[in-house]
């Protein structure tokens, strides 16, 4: 029923950014999608097709439905109100009480929240592991799905996609990867025979910190069951939101290209300075899985987090950064920095957080699209030393 562009197979990322999905004006062939604010639609028509927003299939919805599963190359995709809205639809729609489900140590505090609270709750069984390899040690006969993030948050590990993808398939596993740290310009898990792919739009797909949203990208069989649950669940994005998430995602390609280079710019400066003990970035020779982000990725993201010497200096740098601002989320234009063990991973024991690397003077950046000189000259100044003996060990 709505005028498709006829979405262009074989195109490169930047041009699918743009032009994959558009809703084309026919009245006055305008460059943009317009904005469908209508929550009742004709029916019944020729389609016998009920549209209406908490089905999921607006002409503003559909547009990033097309966009999404053309960019991560899936058959099919579903946009959501949030990025929390996509997962946990997902999980419901697969996972039933009595079922068991394999996760990553490490995922973002609000998908651990989930699984702890909510799904245990339902009486899903589940079990944790780090690596392909503890992955396989937790299958059971009742196991349905294995979830990751890679790189994940806030130590930027990475698993094997192409390995996991055959865990998955030899023992009729549905796998799953949060892709968002990554997004479809660096990474696409779909091809690597992973089953399904999610992400918050509210990070770089939006790009603007200013859109909350998720999408799940898989077959068309597997979004048709979880479209199924999601109108019971109900957490759909409205039609302002599609436009506004729909204008951020043209520009993707080019955002995306400009923090992989500032984040492998800034963290080769963070690693050579004497107040840092340690970076971990995906793109450096020496992060523990960067053999395997260089197999599957085509860049490293714009993601990074680094420890302190001096656990005592992390307040004084927060307070002396000028143009990176301390904030929690992640993706948008602008450079955020957190301490995820007083922010994103406070719930956990100290105990815990130290079990997973985590350390109190840990910070995470989200590298911004600032001058890349601009963002070292800031944290070279907010770590410029006091004491005279070491005053001349920065720039
Ligand atoms: C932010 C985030 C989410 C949750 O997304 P919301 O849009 O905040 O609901 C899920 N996964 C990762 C990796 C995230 O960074």
């Amino acid at each position: 029923m709505n005028p498709i562009t006829p979405e262009p197979p074989g195109h490169g990322l930047s041009t699918l950014c743009i032009h994959a999905g558009t809703h084309v004006d026919q009245a006055t062939g305008g460059a943009c999608s317009p904005i469908f604010t209508s929550t009742a639609y004709a029916f019944p028509n020729p389609a016998n097709e009920t549209i209406y927003p908490r089905h999921f299939n607006t002409p503003n919805q559909q547009v990033i439905n097309r966009k999404l599963a053309a960019l991560e190359k899936g058959e099919a995709a579903l946009v959501f109100g949030s990025g929390m809205a996509a997962v946990s639809t997902l999980l419901l729609a697969h996972l039933n009480p009595g079922e068991h489900a394999i996760f990553q140590n490490d995922l973002y505090g609000g998908s651990m929240q989930l699984i702890t609270r909510e799904l245990q709750r339902l009486g899903i069984q589940v079990s944790w592991g780090a690596n392909v390899d503890q992955f396989a040690a937790a299958l059971r006969p009742e196991t349905r799905l294995i979830y990751v993030e890679s790189p994940s948050n806030p130590l930027l590990h990475c698993v094997d996609l192409a390995e996991l993808a055959a865990l998955g398939k030899r023992h009729g596993v549905m796998t799953v990867i949060d892709n968002t740290f990554a997004t479809p310009i660096n990474q696409n898990p779909i091809p690597l025979g992973i089953d399904a792919v999610l992400h918050s739009a509210t990070k770089y797909l939006n790009g603007h910190s200013d859109v909350n949203a998720g999408v799940v990208v898989s077959s068309a069989e597997v979004v048709g069951r979880i479209t199924a649950s999601a109108v019971h669940f109900g957490g759909t994005l409205d039609a302002h939101a599609c436009s506004q998430l729909e204008r951020g995602l043209k520009t993707l390609a080019l955002r995306v290209q400009r923090h992989n280079e500032n984040a492998e710019t800034l963290a080769r400066f963070l690693a050579a300075h004497p107040a840092v003990s340690r970076v971990n970035y995906p793109g450096l020779p020496g992060h523990p899985d960067h053999a395997i982000a260089a197999r599957q990725m085509r860049g490293y993201g714009g993601m990074l987090s680094f420890e302190l010497r001096q656990p005592e200096q992390v307040d004084r740098l927060l307070s002396r950064l000028r143009i990176v601002m301390p904030a929690l989320s992640l993706g948008g234009v602008e450079s955020l920095i957190c301490v995820p063990g007083r922010s994103t991973h406070r719930t956990m024991t100290p105990a815990e957080r130290q079990r997973a690397g985590i350390s109190d003077s840990l910070l995470r950046v989200s590298v911004g699209i600032e001058d890349a000189t601009d963002l070292l000259g800031d944290f070279a100044e907010a770590l410029a030393m006091e004491s005279p003996s070491s005053a001349t060990t920065t720039r």
